[in-house]
């Protein structure tokens, strides 16, 4: 382990659309092969309850009910990630919100062309990271 390195954990989780579209083994590599760290893997199907809690923040936009339809519509994959800066180095391989801004080379920029369907979610901060591994994966994770 090199020295000044900043080891963080993150929640990642692969959305409905990665599941329908085969994509899920594709991204999976990509986080293997840049060389962080999956230490907890788990499918599930959202209900409207818990996703409300991890979107509160775009709850009220007006683009919210079709993000819950698509969100619910099929299994995803939650991971917890670790590594150096993962935060921010998961956030750089995913990719910008907005495909019309994702650099080909990173996920969403090499395969999402629709805004509520981006593929992949990772947690923006370290407060947040850690709420959102406890909401997945429970408060021992
Ligand atoms: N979203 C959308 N339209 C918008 C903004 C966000 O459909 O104008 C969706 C998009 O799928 C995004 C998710 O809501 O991934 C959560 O928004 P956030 O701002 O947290 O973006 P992210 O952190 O996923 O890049
Ligand atoms: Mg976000």
């Amino acid at each position: 382990m090199a020295r000044n390195e900043n080891i963080q954990r993150t929640y990642i989780m692969l959305k409905p659309d990665a599941y329908k579209r085969k994509l899920m083994g594709e991204i999976i590599g990509r986080i293997e092969k840049k060389g962080f760290k999956i230490t907890a893997m788990k499918m599930m199907t959202l209900n409207d309850k818990v996703l409300k809690e991890h979107y509160s923040h775009i709850a009220d936009q007006p683009f919210f009910p079709e993000i819950e339809d698509f969100m619910t519509s099929a299994p995803v994959v939650g991971m917890i990630v670790e590594g150096s800066d993962v935060i921010t180095g998961m956030r750089r391989l995913m990719g910008p919100t907005h495909w019309t801004e994702a650099q080909p080379g990173t996920i969403r920029g090499d395969y999402s062309c629709i805004i509520g369907e981006n593929l992949i979610h990772g947690s923006d901060s370290i407060d947040g990271a850690e709420e959102e591994i406890e909401r997945f994966f429970g408060k021992n994770a």
